[in-house]
């Protein structure tokens, strides 16, 4: 049992998601972080925990062909007397909508950007995701160790791309061959560089006091001349930091570092402790959800199939929004009443899968189940409750599928349902007598992971063929008889999703707007939200 209260175990989590554009680092400051939390003890186990998984579970190969990282996890560890939510996303922009559900479950960002890349596509994505639900955002430069852009253009970069005001709280001293380590502008002292990847926080420290120590001239010369010259200039130009314009989103404190040196990193953890928000009250369609109050409340925010290849089954992770999980407890599922007692409930402390036997507001808790819970679930302990801001995404690419063994149809229904539960893949079906399932996807490699699962999971051979669709938007009308009305009059452009909401299919943008143009009375919408 815990020593703290409720509010007291809220008030000391931290639940939060590195995002960036592949490459940028963000596995291996994943696993920094790790280390100077003290969840691991040697660097390296985390690149190779996603290997030893790709070498148990067959459609993870995919990923493994593709170097990428497909699935998301969850860590969670201790540091200070802070509980640490550590959030992985997948990378790859195919599967960017995963990555925007992740975003719904935390309440702060980590940024990695590659400094000698600067801004990328993906990361404005992500960016836009954070902007739209004001979640604050840390910013980590990564990969000074190398040539990389100018400190003050990567500043201007980020200003100007993310809209957000930057506030240095560290400015390196030189870069690549010559990084000379990070001068803390809070603290008024240089953190020299040292390279080595597997150190520990209590090597770390060595330190040069003042900008204004003849020192740190003597030692680093042009470089630190340079840097000081910056950082006044900085002072005098940026705006103080600000806590409550950071929590929305309106500031982002900036470091710099290596990650894969282990320099840098200790600062952003202290930060994330430090300023990142506790997690805060949730606004359900009945009313505000308070984290402290008694009773447990969370949200499916993502539905993973086969984690442990040796059992069939699905887990479902949920953000506890308020009150306390024990292990045993019921829980209802708001969508359908349904009652559910999970037994074998895990939490990811320290990167393994281990009963949970307690969680809080913030934490992340994984259901073992067989297809009863979706995304965008609400459990409580029997009050019916609605969140909203569970996004799914119009899908951009369409493919209509067919199973090459008639007999097998039943299996491919069953298949592509979860699948689709589990937010893989869209399915849709088409009103149209005789039409086949189509599948709508926001990157095409979707598609590949989708087809290899329903092999390997559900023993069907599945072929992709060409559809006539473009684009998607999900219909709505504030007058029913309005609605059934255009429903009815465009039936072969309408096909229902898997919680058979209705979406109506163009060939191109061209006829989409015609049809927008002839029904003023009907909403057509890019994205829907669960609830
Ligand atoms: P992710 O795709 O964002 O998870 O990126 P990874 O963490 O896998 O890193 C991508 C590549 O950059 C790998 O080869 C890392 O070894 C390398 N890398 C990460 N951090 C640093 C750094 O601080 N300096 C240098 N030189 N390379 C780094």
């Amino acid at each position: 049992m815990s020593i703290h209260s409720t509010k007291q175990e809220v008030a000391r989590r931290r639940t939060f998601a590195i995002i960036s554009h592949p490459d940028a680092g963000k596995t291996t400051l994943t696993e920094k972080i790790l280390l100077f939390a003290g969840a691991i003890q040697i660097a390296g186990s985390v690149k190779a925990r996603k290997a030893s998984r790709h070498a148990a579970s067959d459609w993870m190969e995919i990923e493994k062909q593709r170097g990428i990282s497909v699935a998301s996890s969850v860590m969670q560890m201790e540091y200070q007397d802070c509980v640490i939510n550590l959030l992985d996303t997948p990378g790859h922009q195919d599967f960017s909508e995963d990555t925007y559900r992740v975003l719904t479950a935390v309440d702060a960002a980590l940024m990695v950007i590659d400094a000698a890349n600067g801004v990328e596509p993906q990361t404005i994505r992500l960016l836009e995701v954070c902007r739209a639900r004001n979640t604050p955002i840390i910013t980590f430069i990564n990969k000074l160790d190398r040539e990389v852009k100018p400190p003050l253009d990567l500043i201007q970069e980020v200003e100007s791309h993310l809209r957000m005001d930057v506030v240095p709280f560290s400015w390196p001293i030189g870069m690549g061959k010559q990084f000379a380590g990070v001068f803390d502008v809070q603290l008024d002292r240089m953190r020299l560089f040292q390279s080595g990847r597997d150190r520990r926080p209590e090597q770390e420290d060595q330190t040069i006091e003042g900008l204004n120590n003849p020192e740190l001239e003597q030692k680093f010369g042009q470089a630190f001349l340079q840097a000081r010259e910056e950082i006044e200039l900085l002072q005098a130009a940026s705006p103080a930091f600000d806590h409550e314009a950071f929590l929305a989103g309106r500031q982002t404190p900036v470091f710099f570092g290596s990650a894969i040196n282990n320099f840098g990193v200790q600062e952003v953890l202290e930060a994330l402790v430090k300023y990142a928000p506790a997690p805060g009250p949730r606004q359900a369609l009945e009313r505000t959800v308070n984290p402290d109050e008694g009773k447990f409340t969370g949200v499916v925010f993502k539905v993973q199939a086969n984690m442990d290849p040796a059992h069939r089954d699905r887990v479902a992770f949920v953000r506890v929004s308020s009150g306390q999980f024990n292990r045993g407890m019921r829980l209802k599922v708001s969508r359908n009443q349904k009652e559910i007692r999970p037994n074998n409930v895990v939490s990811f402390l320290s990167q393994r899968r281990e009963l949970v036997e307690e969680a809080f507001a913030g934490d992340v808790i994984g259901i073992p189940n067989h297809g009863i819970l979706h995304l965008g679930d609400v459990l409580t302990e029997g009050e019916v409750l609605h969140f909203t801001g569970l996004p799914f995404f119009a899908p951009e690419l369409f493919q209509a599928v067919e199973v090459k063994d008639p007999l097998r149809t039943k299996q491919l229904r069953t298949g592509l349902t979860q699948l689709g539960e589990e937010g893989a893949i869209q399915v849709f079906r088409p009103v149209a007598a005789g039409a086949t399932l189509l599948l709508g996807a926001v990157g095409q490699l979707q598609f590949e992971v989708v087809i290899h699962r329903l092999k390997t999971e559900y023993g069907v051979e599945a072929r992709l063929m060409p559809a006539r669709f473009t684009l998607a938007r999900w219909v709505t009308a504030d007058d029913p008889k309005v609605l059934a009305k255009f429903l009815d009059a465009n039936a072969a452009q309408i096909a229902y999703d898997v919680v058979e909401a209705p979406a109506y299919l163009a060939g191109s943008p061209a006829q989409l707007r015609v049809v927008q143009d002839r029904y003023p009375d009907v909403q057509f919408h890019t994205m829907r939200e669960h609830g």
